[in-house]
């Protein structure tokens, strides 16, 4: 089953997305910043990253330019997790490295969808197609 890495620093979102991802079967692994983050991926090796935008120490934008910079990392789907969703906000997002977004409060058939998306899209550049 596909492990996925929740960077929030507010718990009680990232207690939401753990119940919401852990009923869909995913293995959750949690960090509550960008450091926290950085080190977590190297350590348990998640099949993506959902990724607060506002978090203390290093946020949502330093942290995916962080990843998209490493060779080693930057190969992984990182969604971003955003309070702010206004007009101009998707190009930006893009143009920073993530591979989409989601608004919150979580829609959870939006949340699958966007993650199933991507994760079918890294197994097919795993076999090479
Ligand atoms: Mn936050």
């Amino acid at each position: 089953m596909s492990k996925v890495l929740i960077a929030e620093d507010n718990p009680v979102n990232r207690e939401l997305l753990r119940e919401l991802l852990e009923a869909r079967g995913y293995v959750v692994v949690e960090a509550c910043d960008g450091e926290e983050a950085l080190r977590a991926i190297e350590e348990t090796q998640p099949d993506i990253l959902l990724l607060d935008l506002g978090m203390p120490v290093l946020d949502g934008f330093a942290t995916v330019r962080r990843i998209r910079e490493n060779p080693a990392l930057a190969p992984l789907p990182v969604l971003a997790v955003t309070a702010y969703a206004m007009q101009g906000d998707r190009e930006r997002i893009v143009a920073a490295g993530f591979d989409g977004y989601l608004s919150k409060p979580i829609n959870a058939s939006k949340l699958f969808q966007e993650m199933e998306r991507l994760l079918a899209r890294r197994q097919s550049a795993k076999a090479g197609n």
